[in-house]
């Protein structure tokens, strides 16, 4: 007894002088989901899973499982993780979305810059434009003249008002000046099976998302929209090149908590975040896909939540520009 109670002294004594806290001591002791504000299969999903199955090796006792929350253009899973509980067992991975929902978006249930904690970047991607095989376009240059002349027939697939997929169609029509039919879905994977099957004509989306499709011949990739061309897809021209001068789109995911997060828990996500990122087989998934983990210092909370800045900055005038808004 007496010994029990010696050592439960003394393990409180070095606790204290670690300055390690309970909370972080226990973390964690039960699933932690990751919500994904897209449905499954689609770009955010798979770095999602992928950081997952790392995570689950770097963050001791850890089990993550994924939570696909889709719809509304991201908004609805991430307001999910603004109200959940912030005890380290609901995470959010969300992409640049993030930064355009706040000047897209007349009413917001949450705020990025306020209802969060950052653990940190997770990786930049670029997008590829695609149609389906059926349209009778080859490469850009058929394509312009194309939608010149069958603008009102044609069909352009996003993931919902402020998705990534939504941006690269804005800023492609707005480049070409003519208007397509938007036709939104709850994530990109949806919208591929959609391109795939000849549904819909034309989809922006992460080469996470299509490298194998593309490869596959199953849809016909026409440009990249990074400024320089990826080593993945050699062949693929970038839209700068093809005339469209300063279209540079790519799209960094992030790993956020509810705000109030204790730090303990943070500074363990942001440790078995690190690692996940050096882990061979995110660099070799990631690399597949024709993405790449982000340097170690841009997996910080300082990093992430600094870019998430700089982007809603960046985007708020391009959004007003194209008067695009949803409720
Ligand atoms: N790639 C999608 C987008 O356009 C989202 C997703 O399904 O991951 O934002």
């Amino acid at each position: 007894m007496f010994r029990q109670s010696m050592a439960s002294v003394a393990a409180a004594a070095i606790m204290s002088l670690t300055g390690a806290s309970a909370s972080a001591q226990q973390y964690p002791t039960r699933p932690v989901s990751i919500v994904v504000p897209f449905a499954a299969g689609g770009p955010t999903d798979i770095v999602a899973r992928s950081l997952a199955d790392a995570m689950g090796r770097t963050v001791p006792g850890a089990n993550f499982v994924v939570d696909n929350a889709a719809g509304a253009g991201g908004t609805i899973g991430v307001s999910k993780v603004a109200r959940a509980s912030p005890d380290g067992y609901t995470l959010l991975v969300h992409h640049v979305g993030m930064a355009t929902a706040p000047t897209l978006y007349r009413k917001l249930a949450f705020d990025p810059l306020k209802d969060f904690e950052y653990v940190g970047l997770i990786n930049e991607v670029a997008m590829t434009l695609l149609v389906k095989t059926s349209l009778p376009v080859q490469g850009l240059k058929d394509l312009f003249p194309y939608l010149k002349q069958n603008a009102a027939k044609v069909s352009l697939a996003n993931a919902g008002i402020g998705s990534a997929s939504h941006l690269c169609g804005l800023l492609f029509m707005s480049a070409i000046q003519t208007d397509l039919t938007t036709v939104p879905y709850k994530g990109t994977a949806p919208a591929l099976a959609d391109l795939m099957g000849g549904q819909v004509d034309m989809l922006c989306d992460q080469t996470t998302n299509t490298v194998p499709q593309i490869k596959a011949g199953k849809v016909r990739a026409l440009a990249v929209t990074s400024s320089t061309r990826l080593s993945i897809l050699p062949d693929l021209p970038t839209l700068a090149e093809s005339g469209l001068s300063g279209f540079d789109v790519s799209v960094w995911h992030g790993l956020y908590a509810p705000k109030g997060t204790p730090k303990p828990v943070v500074d363990q996500l942001v440790a078995g975040l690190k690692q996940a990122l050096k882990d061979p087989a995110i660099v070799k998934r990631f690399a597949e896909l024709g993405t790449e983990p982000v340097a170690d210092a841009k997996a910080s909370p300082e990093a992430l939540r600094a870019h998430l800045a700089a982007e809603i900055t960046k985007w708020a005038p391009l959004i007003k520009k194209a008067g695009i808004y949803a409720d």
